[in-house]
């Protein structure tokens, strides 16, 4: 891993389960790698990891939210769904 893992701890081990979960590399009988996959790749893009991060905790707000008819109010004002008619 060539890039910074801006995550918590947590976050960086379920990534690196998900690592070994995927893993496409290919090792030879003495167990050094002969060929690198994708998702290994992906530990050298520090952009692409940033973006996870953000994904991943972006769709936990996005799950919480999916069912709400009403979005949480704002320090003492109501908000509105876009359409929404006030009563
Ligand atoms: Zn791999």
């Amino acid at each position: 891993m060539n890039a910074v893992w801006n995550g918590t701890p947590g976050e960086y081990l379920d990534f690196t389960c998900v690592l070994d979960r995927h893993c496409g590399c290919e090792f030879g009988v003495l167990g050094v790698r002969l060929t690198r996959c994708g998702a290994h790749d992906l530990t050298d893009d520090q952009r692409a990891l940033n973006g996870l991060l953000y994904g991943r905790r972006l769709a936990a707000t996005l799950r919480d939210e999916e069912w709400l008819t009403r979005r949480p109010a704002a320090a003492g004002r109501t908000a509105s769904i876009p359409g929404e008619r006030r009563k």
